[in-house]
Parts: structure tokens; sequence; C-alpha cells
């Protein structure tokens, strides 16, 4: 047993936002951080995080805790395994208590496995690097290459000898067993070495352990595989795994764009050229959770090809699902008889990057014109062309977004607009009955997961992080602007124009009253305003002591209990009814008053694009312009909203 002083330690140095950081891109919104949920699928960030309170909490599934929950739950780590993984991130030397024989055996499996992957990776290492026939054989390849020492160091990469059984002897030898070794992927049924004669590229998971290898082939032996990768073990999945994902992944938050390339060389190749930015779906094609991925990161992905068209179509339908994952998607086209890594060497990072700047497009348009090109003016090929152009069209989530796409692509191919919006309609139609029919393994997965976990929670080890939030009403920026009226609406602000706050208050309101969702809010804030229109100011007993039932027990409710999450959001300033410095009343109710009205224009944006979604189904072309341009409006007065906050929080 870890010792609980130790666990303390460990607590206490790590930093929520970096043990976050290290899995989600995160970006800063006042005290916060904010980023898309690692926990469920979505597409708008509610992950929040609050470096103060050294917690995170998700509003959109509600999963919250401190820095081992996190790491329990994103890496499926038991408590122990997470302040194992905390400590030595954070390099905190454990303590720990004896345990029997059994329960160590159950901890230290899967660790065992990460271990034996550790000592092949080592051992690969100097086979490439202390051993003739490395040198030889590996190193010589890395060279012709043109892979610079740093580089190979960098990204762990090894040899394996042509000896039959190099590794899993010296690994017996060391202690490790032949069952662990088949486990670990690198042993073969007969006894022998996985990976023989090949130069070793590993393959890391995204805190940077060791779950794999893939191996090249150094002679032209054509009944073998030119590349290899470990089997499928039980930590490593390929279809959840990206190449170079750990060493880019920071580079990519940055850039916000992934570029996907197709080997692991030319991974390396670009990364060695100042191009960190890059991964490769090793092993298999692109699959969606190698996607959300990368959406974690960035939400655009840049794919290079080389110029070969008959390579391109089919890695094409590939990219129809990142689509729909409304990620940005574009192409680039290599020069001819060049990919990546040929093409990285020959420019330099300032030709590649000037290159890509001039040659990327769009992932649609860029379909749209490598088909056109095939159809030339043959009539049926055409409409082929319609059909496969629709299929990507359909996959796109937001309407207006596809309303757009729609209209460049029928200009592209000189048709009349409204028959590829109409064939577009019949595709999403078809498309969201396909899922509703199935629906996708991994939120089946996620289900019953979360499932589990309810009927768990008792035997959850404590954990000393594990805060509890208040439930969230959809209306609670409506709850915060009554709060903060009825508690200080009487109180006078040193240098306001209008006093007392109630009635800056109100006339901030103003044009936003009838919008009041809640009837009691509702209620209550019209009382105030009748009040204030005869020249009297309520005081809070005014309506903790109202005729009207509703009123006056949600007045109390109010009052009573600290709500505390609204100001979780954005600011620090603890908002329960205690004594507050005079001048944090203003600023409270303005930032409420701004949450509040931001809500009511995200919830007219999304009823917006409802409607749209319907006209365009409907085919209403007109009545749709109208719409997408309220769209734009609305997206408006979102930034005005937006940029007060920014002001505000500035100030904090
Ligand atoms: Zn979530």
């Amino acid at each position: 047993m870890i010792s609980r002083k130790s666990i303390d330690e460990v607590l206490e140095r790590a930093r929520i936002e970096e043990v976050v950081g290290d899995f989600v891109n995160l970006k800063r919104r006042g005290s916060n951080l904010i980023g898309l949920c690692p926990f469920h699928n979505e597409k708008t960030p509610s992950f929040s995080v609050s470096p103060t309170k050294n917690i995170y909490k998700c509003f959109g599934c509600g999963k919250a805790g401190g820095a081992a929950q996190f790491v329990m739950e994103h890496e499926r780590y038991d408590f122990p395994e997470s302040i194992r993984y905390l400590a030595n991130k954070y390099g905190v030397q454990l303590e720990e208590t004896r345990q029997d024989a059994e329960s160590i055996e159950a901890e230290k499996e899967r660790e065992t496995i990460y271990k034996v992957l550790e000592f092949a990776w080592q051992f690969f290492k100097n086979q490439l690097f202390k051993t003739e026939e490395g040198q030889l054989s590996g190193l010589t390849y890395f060279q012709e290459r043109a892979f610079r020492t740093k580089t190979i160091e960098n990204f762990g990469l090894g040899y394996a000898s042509q000896t039959a059984d190099g590794l899993t002897s010296t690994a017996l030898k060391a202690g490790f067993t032949k069952e662990i070794l088949q486990r670990a992927g690198l042993m073969t049924q007969n006894d022998g070495d996985f990976f023989r004669h090949r130069v070793i590229f590993p393959i890391f998971n995204i805190s940077g352990k060791v779950i794999a290898f893939a191996g090249r082939q150094l002679q032209n032996n054509k009944r073998s595989p030119k590349y290899i990768n470990s089997p499928e073990t039980e930590i490593y999945q390929k279809r959840k795994v990206l190449y170079g994902l750990f060493h880019a992944k920071k580079a990519i938050r940055d850039e916000n764009n992934c570029f996907l390339v197709e080997g692991y060389t030319d991974v390396i190749s670009l990364h060695q050229a100042g191009i960190e930015n890059v991964v490769a779906s090793s092993g298999t094609s692109l699959t969606p959770d190698q996607i959300r991925l990368i959406r974690r990161y960035a939400s655009q992905i840049t794919v290079l090809y080389d110029s070969d068209v008959a390579g391109i179509k089919a890695a094409m339908r590939g990219l129809d699902l990142i689509l729909e994952e409304n990620m940005d998607v574009r192409i680039v086209l290599l020069p001819e008889s060049e990919d990546p890594d040929s093409f990285v060497k020959k420019s330099g990072m300032a030709g590649f990057n000037e290159y890509i700047l001039d040659n990327s497009k769009d992932f649609i348009l860029f379909k749209t014109n490598l088909l056109l090109k095939e159809a030339g003016n043959d009539p049926v090929r055409k409409s082929a062309l319609i059909k496969e152009l629709v299929e990507s069209l359909a996959r796109i989530p937001e309407a207006i977004k596809r309303a757009t796409f729609t209209q460049e692509c029928a200009r592209l191919m000189k048709i009349e607009e409204h028959i590829l919006v109409r064939e577009t309609n019949k595709a999403v139609a078809e498309f969201l009955q396909q899922k509703r029919r199935g629906i996708p393994s991994d939120v089946a997965d996620y289900e019953t997961r979360t499932q589990k976990e309810i009927f768990n929670k008792e035997d959850r080890p404590e954990d000393p992080h594990n805060i509890r939030f208040p439930e969230i009403t959809d209306q609670y920026q409506e709850r915060d602007v009554i709060r903060i009226l009825l508690s200080y609406g009487d109180k006078n602000i040193p240098d306001s124009t209008i006093n007392p706050l109630g009635r800056y208050m109100i006339a901030s309101l103003e044009d936003i009253i009838d919008q009041f969702q809640h009837p009691v809010y509702k209620k209550i804030i019209e009382a105030y305003q009748a009040m204030l229109a005869k020249d009297q100011l309520p005081g809070p007993e005014y309506f903790t002591n109202h005729h009207d039932k509703e009123i006056q027990s949600l007045t109390i409710e109010l009052m009573t209990f600290p709500y505390e999450y609204a100001s979780w959001e954005e600011h620090d300033i603890p908002m329960q009814i205690q004594l507050h410095p005079d001048d944090n009343f203003k600023k409270d109710a303005h930032n409420a008053i701004l949450r509040l009205k931001l809500k009511i224009v995200m919830d007219h944006i999304e009823q917006n694009q409802i409607r749209l979604t319907e006209l365009q189904t409907e085919g209403n072309d007109e009545e749709m312009i109208i719409h997408i341009r309220m769209h734009y409006e609305l997206l408006q007065v979102r930034e005005q909203i937006t940029s007060q906050f920014k002001n505000v929080v500035l100030k904090v």
C-alpha cells in the first residue's frame, strides 16, 4: 500500500491544468481553462478546469474531480495506479507498505506488460547502437534516410537482429515469463522473436509509454510484408493509436492543425525538419477513434498525399469520417513522385510550409475538382460524381457549413444549386436514419461504463479531492441574476452613475426581461421593475414576505444557499451570502447579466440552426437565405457580448 503521506504529497504537487493538459487541449477563459471533454463526445467545449481550486468539471456529462480522478477516468487506472502515474510525472518518491503476494500480482500484471515492452525497447536500442550487425544494417538504413542521431534517439528507434530468439532469450534470462512476452506481442507461438531482422519503430501511447512496435524489413523479401506491427494486446489497439502523437501533441495544439501522413518515416522526417504537428495512422485506415484523438488538440486536419491519383481516391473515403466529426479537412497534393519524407528533405521547412500554404485545398472542393477532371464531359460519369459528392456533403453536421459547400460545389460543377441541395438532403436523411438504427460501438461502451461506475461508486477508493457540485439546472444564469438582485439590489455602489445596484441591473436587463424562461424568476423581476417604476425600492424582506408563496420560498432558497457554479465558471470570487468588498457587487451583477444574455443568444442561434435544417429538408431556399443572414447577425451579437466578458475578466 502507498502511504497516506505519499498520497497527500502527490496530490499536493499535482497541478490539475498540467495533468489534464497532457490529454486535452485547454484554452484560457477567465481564471479557468476550457476544452473538449475527453469523457463524452462533444463538439463545443464544456469541460472546465480550475487551477485555483485544482479541480475539473464537465458541464456536459457531469464528470468532475481532482488530478487523481482525472487519471483514473482517462487512463482507466485504479486509485493506486493513478497515484503512481502522478508520482512519476512529478518525481515524487512513493513510500509503500507491504502487501500480500496475490494482490501485488494482480496490480502489477498490466505494469509487467509495460515493463517487458520497456525492456524490449532498451534491447532494440542497444542492438542498434552497440552491436556490429545493428550498426551495419540498422544504423546504416537510418543514416541513408538522413536521420540524425538526435532524431533516432528522440523517436527511440532500434534494431531487431537476424537471430531467431535474441530478445526472447535475453528477456527470459532477465526474469520475464514466456506468457508475458506473448501477451506483450513480442514472442511468436514457436517461442521465437516476433520481430527479426528489421529496424524498429516504437509506438508510444499519449503519455509516452511504449505500447507496441513496428518493424520494417531490411531486405527486399517479397514473401513477408515491408512493415509489420505488434499484434493487438491488452494495451495496444491499433484503431486507438496514432503514430507520432506523443511527440506531436504540443505542436498540434499550438498550430491548431494536424498533418496526417502515411508512413513512420514521413512523420520522423517532417519532425526532424521542424514540422512537429504530424502523425500517421499506423497499420489501419483512419478510424473515428483516431480522429477524436486529434480533435482533442486541434480542429483542423491537413492530409498530405503523393500525387498517385488511384491511391488518393481510395484514401479519400476515410476522410468523410473527419467531416462527420465537424473538423475542417484540407488536402495537399505533393509534387509528382514525391512523398512527405522526400519532399521535406528537398525543400526544407520554409519551402515545405510555403508549398502547403499555396497548395492546401478544402477537402470537398478538392474532391469535386478531382472527380470533375475524371468525368470530363461524360454525362453518365458526371451523375455518378454527384452521387459520390453528396455522400461527403451529407456528413457535414452543421447546416450552414453544409449549405455553403453545396453552393460552392454546384458552382464548380456548373449545375443548378437546387439539384445538389435536393440530392444532399436525401443523403442527409438516409445518413441520419442509418445512424439512428445503429448506435456506434464506442457510445455503447461509454454508456455501459457510466452505468458500471454508478453501481461501483461505493467501491471506489476515497480521494480527498472528491468535491461535490450543486446540480445545474438549465436556467442557472437567470437564477444567478435574480439572486444578486435580491441580495444586493438595495446596496449603493461607489462611483456608479445609477444607484442602487437594483436600478442598474433592471436598466441593463430591460430588453431581455420578456425572455426569461423560468416563470417564478420572471415574476420576481417584473415585480421588481414595477416597484422601481413607482419609485419604491424592494429590499430582500419584501420578497421573503411576499404573498405569492412561490416567490417567497424561492427567495428564501436563493438567499440561504450558496450557488457557487456560476462564479466558478468565470472567476473565482466566492458568491456566497457573506460580507463582500462593495465593488464586487457591481462586477458580479455585470457578469451575471452578460452570462444570461450570452445564454439567450446561444439559444437563438440553436433554434435558428434547427429551423435552417428544416428549411433545407423542405428545399425552401428563399427562407434559408433569411435565416443564414440571421445566423451571422446572431454571431455578431454573441461576439459583442463575449468581448465585454474579456474586458471584465482582464480587470480581475
Ligand atoms: Zn463531459
